[in-house]
């Protein structure tokens, strides 16, 4: 099963729209907009790089919503690790959705 990119994700329980555009810069793969709480996904990456794009720009929205001040740095290497333990771990996805609902 392919998994198309979401329309929108969850993010500290704000609905993010996530927006695939054809009209952004070439050389910008995503963008976090903290004015309307939405990503959009630049439509010339290829699949598989869209798929670590929103996760960086998840980073960027969670950076913005806990005010941590990361740096672009930080955020790069942190969506670069995430997105490797997520594809290393698929069984820790499910394991985390499967427990318990926290209270
Ligand atoms: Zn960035």
């Amino acid at each position: 099963m392919t998994y198309r990119l979401p329309t929108s994700v969850t993010i500290l329980g704000a609905r993010v729209p996530v927006l695939l555009r054809d009209d952004m810069e070439p050389t910008t793969f995503g963008e976090w907009h903290s004015g309307d709480l939405s990503i959009s996904i630049n439509m010339v990456c290829p699949d598989e790089h869209q798929r670590v794009v929103l996760i960086h720009e998840i980073l960027h929205a969670l950076d913005d919503f806990l005010d941590l001040g990361l740096s672009h740095k930080n955020i790069y290497g942190l969506s670069q690790a995430f997105f490797a333990l997520i594809r290393a771990n698929p069984d820790l996805i499910f394991y985390t959705v499967d427990g318990p609902e926290e209270s």
